[in-house]
């Protein structure tokens, strides 16, 4: 049995010891919050801050593999477990260069990754493009925050940032790659994100993408050179552009699972969880491919509310075939919070779309309110 422990008690680690269990890993999780996802479900819970070193180094200090289900944690804890011999994968180097989203682009135009123009800014800097242009804050950004498109020079946030061109983007995607130590390195097929036609937000996600095959082709090649370069241990998720000329832009990677990569449970032979303990504990990669298409609508928290999730909705979604409910046990939910997926198989798109347009309303969180916003 080996001794493994997962820094970050979130869904992604929850779903990570759902896989590990299967490789009869003893799994021990940190997290700062004793109600988390993990707390009650690994076999270890610690409960310290990820971005202590001191919390992660002792957390891990007699384990044999740390790994990170977030990226925002202590560096020099990953670090000073590595110095005492303790597996870390992703390395620590890795983890340190993706959160900064300033060094993350650098390196990869360095690289010769294909990107939009960009200049690393910090406020009182001349600005060398011009608007529309987006703006990125290097640290503590995600899911969209911390991301803005500027048009004049005041809407710019006086934070250290990326400035990047306004790329016209036809589809995002996103390649779940991974690699183990001995080199060895697959993809999964891109997961396209579809986006609301009039509001910028995602509706669903889905794969197959709807790509010709060399493109696909050519994204897959793309994560599997970036995965090669870093020379990673474990997954990378690459999300990707493909702008209006057919060409694919390098947006950015995370060094663990990823919430596109959750389709990959269901529509592909190997799950992007197992995936990752297989690179990590350098097994053989699994097969990545697709054996049905699918889809994913995230359950997300609803605006203006605060308090108890509630899934009303289970019983109506759960009798469409090929539907199944992914609940990450969150006590709370606040708006837009991530409370679990819904994933869909159909044998054909059409299908997928009719049983996609009823999961879509159906799928409405009730709250049991501790206080009300707005
Ligand atoms: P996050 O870390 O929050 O996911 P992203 O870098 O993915 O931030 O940016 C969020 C969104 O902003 C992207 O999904 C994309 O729609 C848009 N975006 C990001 N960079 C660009 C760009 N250079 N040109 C046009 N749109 C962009």
């Amino acid at each position: 049995m080996r001794r493994v422990g997962i820094v970050g008690g979130g869904q992604l680690g929850r779903m990570l010891i759902q896989a590990g269990i299967d490789l009869d890993l003893r799994l021990r999780v940190l997290d700062g919050a004793a109600d988390s996802p993990c707390s009650g479900i690994a076999h270890e819970f610690v409960l310290g801050s990820v971005r202590s070193a001191t919390d992660l180094y002792e957390f891990g200090k007699d384990l044999e593999i740390v790994t990170i289900e977030l990226e925002e944690v202590s560096v020099e804890g990953l670090r000073l477990l590595q110095g005492r011999g303790i597996h870390v994968a992703p390395a620590p180097a890795i983890v340190e260069l993706i959160q900064d989203k300033g060094t993350q682009r650098q390196w990869y135009a360095q690289h010769g990754f294909p990107c939009p123009r960009f200049q690393l800014w910090t406020p009182g800097m001349p600005i060398e493009l011009s608007f529309p242009l987006v703006q990125k804050a290097r640290r503590g950004g995600y899911d969209g925050r911390g991301v803005q498109i500027a048009h004049t020079p005041s809407d710019l946030w006086p934070v250290p940032s990326v400035l990047e061109e306004y790329l016209p983007i036809l589809k995002e995607v996103s390649v779940i790659a991974a690699r183990n130590r001995a080199g060895e390195v697959r993809t999964f097929p891109p997961v396209e994100s579809v986006f609301h036609p009039q509001a910028h937000i995602v509706t669903h996600l889905k794969i197959p993408a709807d790509l010709p095959p060399d493109l696909a082709q050519e994204a897959q090649q793309l994560a599997a050179h970036l995965a090669e370069t870093l020379r990673i241990e474990g997954l990378l998720a690459v999300e990707l552009f493909l702008t209006t000329d057919s060409q694919w832009y390098l947006n950015e990677a995370a060094p663990r699972p990823h919430n596109t990569g959750h389709i990959t449970v269901k529509a592909c032979w190997t799950s992007q969880f197992e995936q990752h303990w297989r690179a990590i504990l350098n097994l053989p990669l699994g097969e990545t491919r697709l054996h049905t298409p699918g889809a994913l609508v995230n359950i997300l928290g609803p605006a203006g509310a605060n308090g108890t999730p509630r899934f009303p909705f289970l019983e109506a979604i759960l009798r469409l075939p090929g539907v199944s409910v992914h609940l990450y046990g969150k006590r709370k939910s606040t708006p837009f919070r991530k409370l679990g997926h819904v994933l869909l198989l159909a044998p054909d798109p059409p299908t997928l779309q009719k049983h996609l347009a009823q999961v879509q309303s159906l799928l409405q969180v009730e709250v049991e309110e501790e206080t009300t916003q707005g």
